[in-house]
């Protein structure tokens, strides 16, 4: 058997590689000859995580701001939420980075190396990490390389920006989750995350292809604070992502050199949360480490489940092909689906009635959207069906039932295979019977 250097090795000390980390950093992995490798040589700000907090996590000490309530405004309407017990929760990058840093400086068996980059390669052995000395690790857990953009398909590409401005036009009680308006070509939102009165990050937003020219987010972040008469204002930091909002990613994964964080497909395609998701996975490897340094290989871990990843891919085709339903759809799911359901949909974590909740919402959302938006002449293409497909099955049951009843109720009912509609669903079904756009 050859000679190995370290127990462990994380490839990558971003959020997974950190995160990872801070839980071998414990005492009870002392045993352990644990290995951190990081192309940089310093830490900044260079991201602001959010998340729904639904559990303790290691970094509770670095949130520096948590809100209890959240907002989606469009043309659908304005819908504020809340959810008993599941706050908002904001980490700047920098707070997370010198906890995590602080914690593993205190593990006299974790070493780090910056400034190097690692290139491993799998043997039956172990895992050669390509470093300087030819060092080797038992079991390599590699962040490096996140999904790649596709040509195809939608990308989450932002802009956001600290700013102080002179008017206090913020709420720092209530988080911007989407601001649709006003309506453009495509999907478009501004993010807002207020810390005060005059103070908050305000992102600007599009799921658009990778290659599509975008209008100007600088313009489109002016425009929004001078239309709240926002007043002088002062950028006081900014950080951009371009994140790939592929449904179909698979991870390639060894039985010693592991994927980890978004390279191990962390990132939700439909939203691009993806902190809440790395601390479960963190979680689940530090559970299991000891078994699989014993038994030479990780266990594979868990996928989303596979009903999850089909309503990711619905949405992000339904999204491709008719954009112009985004601002309709978002309020009217926020809208029709009880908060702490869409909240553990949101954040990865769902039950079987959460997913059901989400499911009836937004094929609510489908209905009041495609009633209220023009014919196209793409319905040649299935993923544009779709709403005509919602809108064909909730009509005909509103006719055959005609019942009224509550989100919730509804929600049981589904889950016992009875399908049901609000009063106002069966107005709008009644009306919308006659002069569907889509052909039956
Ligand atoms: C601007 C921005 C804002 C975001 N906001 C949110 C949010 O609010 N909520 C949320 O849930 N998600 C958010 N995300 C998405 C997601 O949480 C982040 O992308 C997160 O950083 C992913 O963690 P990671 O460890 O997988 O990747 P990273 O944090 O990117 O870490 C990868 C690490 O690998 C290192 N590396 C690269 N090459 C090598 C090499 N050859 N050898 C060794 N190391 C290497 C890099 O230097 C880096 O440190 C955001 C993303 C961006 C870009």
């Amino acid at each position: 058997m050859s000679r190995s250097d370290y127990d462990v090795a994380i490839l990558g000390g971003g959020l997974a590689g950190l995160s990872l980390a801070v839980r071998l950093a414990e005492p009870r992995f002392r045993h352990l000859r644990i290995l951190i490798v990081e192309p940089r040589t310093q830490y900044r700000r260079d991201k602001t995580w959010c998340y729904w907090r639904l559990g303790p996590h290691p970094f509770e000490a670095a949130v520096t701001q948590r809100w209890t309530r959240w907002l989606v405004t469009g043309p659908g309407g304005r819908i504020e939420r809340s959810a008993s017990g599941m706050p908002y929760e904001c980490i700047p990058a920098d707070e997370f980075y010198e906890l995590a840093l602080a914690r593993i400086a205190g593990a006299p068996n974790i070493e780090m190396w910056q400034g190097i980059e690692a290139a491993p390669i799998e043997d039956c052995e172990g895992v050669c990490l390509g470093l300087p000395g030819g060092k080797r690790a038992r079991l390599a857990f590699d962040s490096r390389r996140p999904p790649k953009l596709g040509q195809h398909g939608l990308a989450q590409r932002f802009v956001g920006r600290e700013v102080e401005v002179s008017r206090p036009i913020f709420d720092p009680g209530c988080a911007t989750l989407m601001d649709l308006e006003p309506a453009r070509e495509g999907v478009h939102f501004t993010y807002v995350l207020p810390t005060s009165r005059t103070r908050a990050l305000v992102e600007d937003t599009w799921f658009a292809p990778p290659d599509a020219m975008l209008p100007c987010h600088s313009d489109a972040l002016a425009e929004w604070l001078h239309a709240r008469r926002a007043g002088d204002c002062r950028v006081l930091f900014e950080e951009a992502g371009c994140l790939p909002m592929d449904p179909h990613f698979q991870p390639a994964r060894g039985r010693r050199l592991v994927p980890l964080g978004a390279a191990a497909g962390a990132h939700r395609p439909a939203t691009g949360y993806a902190f809440g998701t790395i601390q479960t996975q963190c979680d689940s490897i530090r559970d299991d480490v000891e078994r699989a340094l014993a038994e030479g290989r990780m266990p594979p871990a868990g996928r989303r489940p596979a009903i999850v990843r089909g309503m990711d891919r619905a949405l992000l085709t339904l999204l491709t092909h008719r954009p112009a339903m985004a601002p309709r759809l978002f309020p009217a799911l926020f809208a029709h689906c009880p908060a702490h359901r869409l909240v553990r949909f949101l954040a990865d974590r769902p039950n079987a009635g959460d997913l059901a909740a989400v499911i009836f919402a937004t094929a609510r959302g489908l209905c009041q959207a495609t009633s209220e938006e023009p014919a196209t002449s793409d319905v040649g293409n299935p993923s544009a069906r779709l709403p005509a497909l919602f809108h064909r099955l909730f009509s005909r049951r509103a006719l055959l039932h005609g019942s009224v009843v509550e989100p919730e109720t509804a929600v049981e009912q589904i889950q016992q295979g009875v399908h049901c509609v609000s009063e106002a669903q069966l107005m709008r079904a009644r009306n919308n019977a006659e002069k569907s756009p889509y052909p039956e």
